[in-house]
C-alpha cells in the first residue's frame, strides 16, 4: 500500500516527457491520475489515468476541470504543475535579446499556469493535499536561460508562499528543480550547450524522466507528510 490508492492527482503537461513518466509512476503507486495537457498523450495511458484537454494559462479550462472533478470524484489530493515551455530561442536566449512576447509567454505558462492550478485545485483538496511544482535548476540561477530562468525562479517563490498559506489546511507545496533531462523539450537546445553542461554534472550523465518521477511521487505521498516549502534539486549534483 502506497497511501495513494483512491487519491486523485492531476499532472499538467502529462502527455509526454517528464509529465508522462510522473503519470506512469503515480498510477503504478495506485493513484487515479488526470493528465491535463494541450496535446494528446502518445500511446496508451496506464489504466488508472485519463486524459483531459487543458491549457494551463486558461482560467476557464481550470474552472471546467474543477467542476468535472468535483462531480466525478468529489475531491482531489494531488497536483503536479509540470507543464512548461522554454521559449522560442530555447536556452540560448539572453535577457538582452528576449522579446516581450517571449517574456510574457514564459511567465504565463511557467508561473501563472501553476498559480491558476493551485487556486482551482486547492479548493478541491478538502482533506489535505500535496502540490508539486516542477521548477528547474535554471530557477536557481544555475545557467543562462533568460526569461525561462526568471519564470522558474518565480515558481519557487510561488511554491514557498503557497506552502505558508495552505499549510494550515494540511496542503503541502514543494518544488523539484530538475537539471538537464532528456525529453522532447531539449530538442531546441544547442549541442554546444549540452556539451558544456555535461562537464558540470558530477554524476557524469544527463538525467532521464525516470530520475524525476519517483521524487514527484514521494512528495505527493504521505511519506513526505512533514515536508513542505522546499526545493529539491534532481540534477546529478550540479547545485550541490
Ligand atoms: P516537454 O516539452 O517534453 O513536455 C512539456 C509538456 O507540457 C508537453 O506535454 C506540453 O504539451 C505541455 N504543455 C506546454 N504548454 C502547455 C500549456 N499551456 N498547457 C498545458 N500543457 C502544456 O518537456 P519536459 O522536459 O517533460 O518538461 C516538463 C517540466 O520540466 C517543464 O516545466 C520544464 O520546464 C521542466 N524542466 C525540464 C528540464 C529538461 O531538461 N527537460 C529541466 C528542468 C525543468
Amino acid at each position: 500500500m502506497s497511501g495513494l490508492e483512491e487519491r486523485v492527482v492531476i499532472v499538467t503537461g502529462g502527455a509526454r516527457g517528464q509529465g508522462r513518466e510522473e503519470t506512469e509512476h503515480l498510477a503504478a503507486a495506485g493513484a487515479t491520475v488526470v493528465v491535463a495537457d494541450v496535446i494528446e498523450p502518445e500511446g496508451d495511458l496506464p489504466g488508472a489515468a485519463t486524459y483531459r484537454h487543458l491549457d494551463v494559462t486558461s482560467p476557464t479550462d481550470w474552472a471546467d476541470l474543477a467542476d468535472e472533478l468535483k462531480n466525478t470524484y468529489g475531491s482531489v489530493f494531488g497536483l503536479i504543475n509540470n507543464a512548461g515551455i522554454v521559449g522560442s530561442r530555447g536556452r540560448a536566449g539572453r535577457l538582452e535579446d528576449i522579446s516581450l512576447d517571449d517574456w510574457n509567454r514564459l511567465l504565463e505558462v511557467n508561473t501563472t499556469g501553476p498559480l491558476l492550478g493551485i487556486q482551482s485545485m486547492s479548493r478541491l483538496m478538502t482533506d489535505g493535499g500535496s502540490i508539486v511544482n516542477i521548477s528547474s535548476i535554471a530557477g536557481a540561477g544555475a545557467h543562462l536561460a533568460a526569461g525561462y530562468g526568471v519564470s522558474k525562479w518565480a515558481l519557487r517563490g510561488l511554491s514557498r508562499i503557497a506552502s505558508m498559506e495552505l499549510g494550515p489546511r494540511r496542503i503541502r507545496v514543494n518544488s523539484i528543480l530538475p537539471g538537464y533531462i532528456h525529453t522532447p523539450m531539449q530538442n531546441q537546445t544547442p549541442q554546444h550547450f549540452i556539451d558544456a553542461h555535461l562537464s558540470l554534472i558530477p554524476l557524469g550523465r544527463v538525467g532521464t524522466p525516470g530520475d524525476v518521477a519517483p521524487v514527484a511521487t514521494f512528495l505527493i505521498s504521505d511519506a513526505a507528510a512533514w515536508i513542505t516549502g522546499v526545493d529539491i534539486p534532481v540534477d546529478g549534483g550540479v547545485l550541490g
